[in-house]
């Protein structure tokens, strides 16, 4: 049974110019077609950056050992969520280093207590953990889970010291996606050894996933990693993979993230935003916290309130009334009439 029939080839990821613009409005006609100019609102918080892990592009990795580590005090997370979160968001993602502290401590009360406070949609962003801990964090009330595969060749993923190995990776994706949790995933774009065939494995990977949204986050050398002299992703190769990704997948939602600020600087998330894109993120994180939640490098660009809707603006979008969970709910309730069937074979 053919489904969404589009897999990008080399040639389009290297596109450029007019058929490089030709390909972005294509991309983002489809998102029209299916989200109007709507644009889902979110904001992040990021509780901890003590990390288990040790991949090498990035900076929170456990072996960078003069990192000052810190958790989030959950009374801090509750009241600027529950009491002064912009009135824009709709929807909140806990984030964290691999840190099953925290989780415990301040990930699941903290869920507790927005569900109880507010009617914000909850994901989650909290790396590999126990099965128990998905199924605490379900009941607690988030309903994302957000586990990017990372690198879906084997042996760059392992080169890289990315969680765990590949196989373990995708194994916690599946599991969530059957376990009653709505999942988004992603890959790194513009990898040190990321060649033309490692990645077209990425779209490969997607597509055989059971997702609901994805994302291309551009590789930025971490200042104090192990390859902080690597180049940083080329802003035109992680721009066509998103067009490709909303092609590939139209109901996916594909966020525009922060880090395409710093691998187009200027324009890059404007332009990201047309390419499809139909998911944009605050950053709420207290800068006590933020200055050493480290991905690259310490002068982050944040993404304010007023960044975001100016730019949203700019592109002729709104942002969405209707939260990302509300959304997936009414989209995969039956008589909704919403989605096409899960894990259709889509030819290439
Ligand atoms: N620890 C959690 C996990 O493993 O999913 C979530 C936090 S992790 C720091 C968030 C994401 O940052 C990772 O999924 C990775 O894709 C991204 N990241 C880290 N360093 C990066 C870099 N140098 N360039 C691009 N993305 C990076």
């Amino acid at each position: 049974m053919i489904d969404e029939p589009f897999f990008p080839t080399t040639d389009v990821l290297k596109s450029r110019d007019r058929t490089q613009q030709a390909f972005h409005e294509r991309a983002a006609r489809v998102a029209v077609e299916r989200f109007g100019r709507q644009v889902f609102l979110r904001a992040v918080v990021e509780v901890s950056n003590f990390c288990r892990e040790n991949c090498s592009y990035c900076g929170m990795r456990r072996g960078h050992r003069d990192l000052a580590r810190h958790r989030a005090r959950l009374d801090q997370m509750a009241e600027l969520l529950v009491r002064h979160r912009p009135a824009s968001v709709t929807d909140v993602n806990i984030q964290s280093g691999e840190d099953p502290v925290v989780v415990r401590e301040v990930v699941l009360p903290l869920i507790k207590i927005l569900r109880r406070e507010t009617s914000l949609g909850i994901s989650v962003c909290l790396g590999t953990l126990s099965r128990e801990f998905y199924d605490e964090l379900l009941a607690a009330g988030a309903s994302l889970y957000i586990l990017k595969f990372e690198i879906a060749d084997a042996g760059l993923y392992a080169q890289m010291a990315a969680p765990g190995t590949l196989a373990e990776r995708l194994e916690h994706i599946r599991w969530l996606a059957a376990s009653g949790w709505n999942v988004s995933s992603g890959f790194i774009a513009g990898l040190p050894g990321q060649t033309e065939d490692t990645l077209l494995a990425n779209f490969a990977c997607a597509r055989e996933l059971s997702l609901d949204g994805c994302s291309v986050s551009p590789f930025i050398p971490g200042d104090e990693t192990p390859l902080a002299n690597a180049p940083a992703a080329d802003i035109d190769l992680t721009l066509n993979c998103m067009a490709a990704l909303r092609l590939m997948r139209p109901r996916w939602v594909i966020p525009a993230v922060s880090a395409l600020n710093l691998a187009g600087p200027g324009d890059g998330y404007r332009r990201g935003l047309r390419t499809g894109a139909n998911l944009v993120t605050i950053n709420l994180t207290p800068p006590d916290l933020r200055k050493d939640y480290l991905l690259y490098r310490r002068d982050r660009f944040i993404m304010t309130e007023e960044r975001i809707l100016s730019a949203l603006e700019a592109e002729g979008l709104k942002p969405s009334r209707q939260s990302l969970v509300d959304y997936y709910r009414r989209e995969k309730s039956p008589g909704t009439g919403g989605r096409s069937p899960r894990n259709v074979v889509a030819a290439v």
